[in-house]
């Protein structure tokens, strides 16, 4: 998804004017790559109707290019479907607060019923127990065991033989007894969506009564992700939606159609196997991964609150041509760091993880004063013509910084591998570009 959608994106990133018949063809692109990604196609036809109605229909904003406002709008609505807000978990008046993992087998119910206790307990200060109700695999009372042990909290279980509705409901009796904030379920799944499963797991509901029934699905299953969600929410009316595995090379299809088709919003993603790999579901994140393209707007939205606008038109126009020098170096470096962590800002340059130069241009955050240190220490035609370095100026500048000679020739060396990836994206942004304005 992501792949086809960056490609119909980068056609009309650089445009300066976008035609109805551009708006057209990009909203044929993105619904043939919704369709390929898997996404229910009601939800597309809906999705690409509001696109085109609000693509065509938009004021014209001074600090976007058409172009980029195409994307924006893709980008909101992509958003929108997925429910824009993130979702909290509820929490019941009177402890303990109930959670029931439901789901088919090995959607990793057991193991998200896990890692959600560790997260409560780790960023919500929770107290939370476990109880295992999955009586049909013997393994599956181990497997909770087992993750309990490693955490360190407590499981609660019976024998194979028991009654799994009895076992939630003196599991959640036990947890109020020994003061447990959260009561976390794991259930039993099957292969298939089937009439005994949705009994038994109605039969555990209407026993504990949760505060949330939340269903487990893997997104590496795509569309069959999101019928399942249909089914399960049917029957046993969810609260919420975990969607897993999120870390394995999926499309983005079954996030999008999961809120659409059943209107319960998605509040978690697994992302690995790990205890900790839990985080929660950000639909504007998921939306840019989708895209393919990076906070890009966040960052150009950013970039507007920060930097004067014409100033801003300046260094965009000298990061195309790619002849920076260190003075708009420093002053993108001010920037840098009013935004966040650096790692954070590369990842939202689009297409910055497939380029060579990156590698070497890492930069550890707390290099940065350094880097700073070396910058102000040049004169200022240093600062502009870099090529004037030779090693008496060098010896100079890091004795000035309190450096090394081995940092500024660092610096520089970086500065030049970004000046280069400068010159590869601008070919690889603006070939298509036409005769942009300010170009
Ligand atoms: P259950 O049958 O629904 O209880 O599923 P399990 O919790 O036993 O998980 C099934 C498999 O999926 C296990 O091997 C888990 O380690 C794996 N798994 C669960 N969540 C994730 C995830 O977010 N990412 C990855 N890569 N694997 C996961
Ligand atoms: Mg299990």
């Amino acid at each position: 998804l992501a792949e086809r959608l960056q490609e119909t994106m980068s056609k009309i990133k650089g445009k300066g004017k976008v035609s109805e018949a551009d708006v057209k063809t990009m909203a044929r692109e993105v619904r043939l790559a919704l369709l390929e990604a898997d996404v229910n196609f009601k939800v597309v036809k809906q999705f690409v109707n509001r696109v085109k109605e609000r693509a065509v229909g938009q004021e014209v904003m001074k600090s976007l290019t058409p172009g980029q406002q195409v994307i924006k709008v893709v980008n909101e609505e992509l958003t929108d479907l997925m429910g824009r807000e993130e979702s909290k978990l509820e929490q019941a008046e009177k402890p303990p607060t109930v959670i029931m993992m439901v789901g088919l087998q090995g959607s990793g119910k057991t193991t998200t019923a896990a890692k959600l206790a560790n997260y409560l307990r780790k960023e919500k200060n929770r107290n939370p127990m476990l109880v295992a109700a999955d009586v049909y695999r013997p393994a599956a009372i181990d497997q909770l065991n087992t993750l309990g042990k490693q955490l360190n909290m407590p499981v609660y279980s019976q024998g194979t033989e028991a009654n799994p509705v009895d076992i939630v409901r003196e599991g959640v009796e036990q947890a109020k007894a020994e003061n447990h904030d959260y009561v976390l379920l794991d259930t039993a799944g099957r292969l298939h969506v089937d009439e005994t499963l949705m009994e038994e797991l109605q039969g555990m509901k209407d026993a504990v009564q949760p505060d949330e029934v939340l269903l487990v699905v893997d997104a590496m299953t795509g569309q069959d992700a999101v019928n399942v969600a249909e089914h399960f929410n049917e029957q046993l009316s969810i609260s919420g939606v975990v969607l897993t595995k999120l870390d394995g090379d999926t499309r983005g299809g079954a996030a999008l159609s999961i809120r659409a088709v059943t209107e319960k919003p998605i509040k978690f993603a697994g992302m690995g196997e790990k205890i900790d790999q839990l985080e929660t579901f950000h639909p504007e994140r998921m939306a840019s991964r989708i895209l393919g393209m990076g906070d890009v707007l966040s960052l150009i939205e950013k970039a507007q609150t920060n930097v004067d606008e014409e100033r801003a038109k300046e260094l965009e126009k000298k990061m195309r041509n790619a002849d920076i020098s260190f003075d708009d170096f420093l002053e993108q470096l001010e920037q840098v760091k009013s935004m966040g962590p650096l790692e954070d800002i590369l990842g939202m340059i689009p297409g910055a993880g497939k380029m060579k130069g990156l590698k070497n241009m890492q930069v550890d955050e707390s290099q940065i004063g350094r880097v700073e240190a070396i910058v102000r220490s040049m004169t200022k035609a240093e600062k502009q013509d870099p090529k004037l370095m030779n090693a008496s100026r060098k010896r100079r500048i890091a004795k000035g910084s309190g450096t090394t000679v081995q940092d500024v020739n660092k610096l520089l060396k970086q500065f030049e591998d970004m000046k280069k990836m400068m010159k590869q994206m601008s070919s690889m942004n603006g070939k298509k570009k036409g005769k942009g304005k300010g170009g």
